[in-house]
């Protein structure tokens, strides 16, 4: 089954109000196996609204709408269905009571303009809102494609959504075999998405497996997800669980974990299972490395503490970093980076030094040295590797970028030592 969602109100279109709407509607439709194929948004206009459901229903032959089922002269979804199968509104005697019996539920007298929630287009189905007072509405034509109207109000949309319609969607699906839309997330870092394409590039890189595979990039890294549409549950397993092996066969290095996984989670595992222990020196992060590490819970046992260290004159004092080096090579340089790495290890005794130094901007840039030059240095013990790069992007994004940079740093030497 293939359905198109869509989402009405002005406010939508503004951007004053996030759609959330849509998004829940299409996870909850692919856990059930439907296909999302479309998402549109109007605004609160009844011909546009007329217009968007009839073109879905040309499109697929099913749509699925929120929003715009209020009592007030500004929500126009009714006018918009009605137009749409060329019906004319009437008063539904059943969607009338249900509309009054939330009033009498609250012990209030419904306000006279409550009076049009029970306006539906002539032959529409009333589904109850036992969730809030508009009623949600049904709407089939002789070709069996069909519309069905949700109020936008979150919880009542969310309620519907869950209590009536999916299960009417089921049953029409009937004796069909269930299937599902499955996805996973391979999460990556340390890699840029056009050479991480060119890694997995055998199949065309949009595919792996056979199964559609999408590159999400963020200041974490690249995320690849692989989804698995239409299929029986174990078929869908199956082949997410083949293309996972392809894609950790061709990118195995640069793949930090799946899903919700956090990389300072990883790293905290991999030191758990080594019974190592960490401390940081940051510079231009100023804690974001000890903020993402003690986050994970349980993270006492493997962090023990740092520095930040922002002024030159802490870098020295607290870390040892000879002032005769800053000189020499300046605070950002990878020299500075390895001398703070093993700064953190030797003042707190910890196994793991991770440190950072950088120019998160937007000042303090040179030709030489411009802004987003970030310098990393890990030691645990023998082994010191650091990672140097210029980020783009503002202040907040190098500086989250340098963290991760870190972390990943760490991951690697952890997993691959020398
Ligand atoms: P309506 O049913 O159009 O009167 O919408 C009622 C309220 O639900 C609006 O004021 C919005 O705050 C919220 N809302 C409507 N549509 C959405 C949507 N697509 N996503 C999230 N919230 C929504
Ligand atoms: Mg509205």
């Amino acid at each position: 089954m293939r359905v198109e969602i869509l989402t009405i109100g002005a406010e939508l279109l503004l951007g004053y109000t996030i759609d959330t709407n849509a998004a829940f509607m299409a996870r909850a439709l692919s856990e059930i196996g439907v296909a999302v194929v479309r998402h549109d948004t109007v605004g609160d206009d009844p011909e546009l609204i007329a217009r968007a459901i009839r073109d879905g229903l040309e499109r697929t032959g099913a749509v699925i709408t929120s929003g715009g089922l209020g009592p007030t002269a500004d929500d126009r979804t009714r006018d918009g269905l009605a137009a749409a199968f060329g019906r004319e509104l009437v008063t539904d005697p059943e969607a009338l009571s249900q509309v009054e019996r939330r009033f009498r539920l609250f012990g209030r007298t419904m306000p006279k303009i409550n009076v049009v929630q029970a306006l539906v287009p002539r032959g529409a189905r009333v589904l109850e809102n036992r969730f809030g007072s508009a009623p949600a509405l049904w709407m089939e034509d002789e070709r069996g494609r069909w519309v069905i109207t949700l109020p936008g109000v979150p919880s009542e949309m969310r309620g519907l959504l869950t209590e009536t319609v999916i299960p009417i969607l089921r049953e029409r699906e009937g004796g069909a075999a269930p299937t599902v839309v499955a996805s996973k997330t391979i999460r990556t870092t340390g890699i840029g998405e056009s050479a991480l394409a060119e890694l997995l590039g055998e199949d065309g890189g949009d595919a792996v497996a056979g199964l559609p595979l999408a590159y999400l990039p963020g200041w974490e890294g690249v995320d690849l997800r692989i989804t698995a549409a239409e299929m029986p549950v174990a078929d869908a397993e199956r082949a997410l669980a083949e293309a996972t092996r392809r894609l950790r066969e061709r990118a195995g290095t640069y793949i930090y974990g799946e899903d919700a996984a956090d990389l300072a989670a990883v790293v905290l595992d991999l030191c758990r299972e080594r019974s190592l222990t960490i401390a940081i020196a940051e510079s231009c992060t100023g804690g974001l490395i000890g903020a993402r590490l003690t986050a994970v819970p349980g993270s006492s046992d493997v962090f023990v503490g740092g520095v930040v260290a922002y002024a030159n004159s802490i870098k020295q004092s607290m870390l040892g970093v000879p002032e005769e080096l800053i000189r020499r090579v300046g605070a950002v340089s990878e020299e500075v980076a390895k001398a703070m790495a093993a700064g953190a290890r030797e003042r707190t005794g910890a196994d793991v030094g991770i440190a950072v130094t950088g120019i998160a901007g937007p000042g303090g840039g040179s030709a030489e040295k411009p802004v987003g030059t970030v310098w990393v240095a890990v030691q645990i013990g023998e082994d010191v590797r650091t990672f140097g790069r210029v980020y783009l992007g503002d202040r907040g994004e190098v500086r989250s970028r340098a963290a991760q940079a870190a972390l990943d740093t760490a991951r690697g030497m952890l997993t691959q030592p020398r």
